[in-house]
């Protein structure tokens, strides 16, 4: 994995952090690209470092009969890949597989968990965006159960488009037909019929948000009860 010039670090959780902290934190840490197609963990294996994205994003996969593979978070600059560490477990349950190309601060796991023992402030945090994971989590297995795939393609674009603060990503129907669990001709009908109200343009594998509000009233409840829990703790 590359290592990256340094650039100005963007992760929230971490800009959340006292001064006297984060510069503690920063002195382990090493900013590196991370690169679309890129697995991070797979389900089982140890984690070896944690990442706390600035402009890259991460998808969690849980994986079904060894083929199939299901998104059930998403990870940007609100957060950090590699949760079960701050547990102390340094198993992946999940793979972790790069969905948009950026940087990211990496720390290796004896680090962290002696970073975790020093800083109050850091478990006070990763704690709050544990929390935070989990209703994503927990609201994405009803999402994918109740909700039709125009209502989750739109969900799934707010949610990056929050992360990533870009309107446009690339975006193949095989990683959109994971995310959202269904096929890829389901996934070209939902592109299609958000592209032709207006709300997206979608071009081999580009996707463009045009009307943000549009696509807010597209997408179903969970978006917003997802946004309001993160932003009440
Ligand atoms: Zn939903």
């Amino acid at each position: 994995m590359p290592i990256a010039k340094k650039k100005a670090v963007a992760n929230c959780l971490l800009a959340a952090l006292p001064r006297k902290d984060y510069r503690q934190l920063i002195d382990d840490m090493e900013q590196v690209v991370l690169t679309y197609g890129d697995v991070l963990y797979e389900p089982g294996e140890q984690i070896k470092h944690v990442y706390f994205p600035n402009d890259s994003l991460v998808s969690l996969l849980t994986l079904v009969d060894r083929h199939q593979a299901l998104e059930v978070g998403l990870v940007g600059r609100e957060g950090v890949v590699g949760i079960p560490l701050a547990l102390e477990i340094n198993i992946s349950p999940v793979r972790a597989l790069v969905q948009g190309t950026g940087t990211a601060m990496r720390m290796n796991a004896a680090s962290f968990l002696k970073q975790l023992r020093q800083s109050h402030a850091l478990t006070r945090e990763l704690h709050r965006y544990t929390y935070s994971l989990m209703t994503q989590i927990t609201q994405t297995a009803a999402c994918n159960r109740f909700h039709v795939i125009e209502a989750r393609l739109a969900r799934w674009l707010l949610m990056t488009h929050d992360r990533v603060r870009s309107g446009s990503f690339r975006l193949t129907q095989e990683f959109l037909s994971q995310m959202l669990g269904v096929r890829r001709v389901g996934v070209t009908k939902a592109a299609r019929t958000l592209q032709q109200d207006g709300l997206i343009s979608y071009s081999r594998g580009n996707i463009a948000i045009l009307d943000r509000k549009g696509l807010e009233a597209a997408c179903c409840s969970c978006y917003e009860i997802v946004r309001d829990m993160h932003e009440a703790v």
